[in-house]
């Protein structure tokens, strides 16, 4: 059985969370960049859907686990998971 490249994803370990991004499922829209209220994306060197870079969080120290950039992507291309 093959795996449907939408599913082609890459975790961070961050302080506050696991930040898990679904690289085949991003479009490279920006809005979690935009959105992220203490500007921890950027853009990554894994490509996304389209060809256009995907996004990653810049270090493990500053995401927050707000899980904002999650509710905004419009192709839900971003699970946050809250560490106790
Ligand atoms: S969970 Fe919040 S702080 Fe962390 S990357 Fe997403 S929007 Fe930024
Ligand atoms: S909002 Fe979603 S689709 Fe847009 S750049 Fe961020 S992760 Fe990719």
């Amino acid at each position: 059985m093959s795996t449907s490249s939408a599913y082609k994803m890459k975790q961070f370990d961050t302080k506050k969370a696991v930040f898990t991004i679904f690289t085949g499922l991003c479009k490279g829209c920006g809005l979690c960049i935009q959105k992220c209220p203490v500007n921890t994306l950027v853009w990554s060197d894994d490509l996304g859907v389209y060809g256009t870079p995907a996004v990653q969080p810049k270090d493990t120290d500053t995401c927050t686990g707000c899980g904002m950039c999650s509710v905004v992507c419009p192709d839900c291309a971003i699970v946050i998971e809250r560490k106790k």
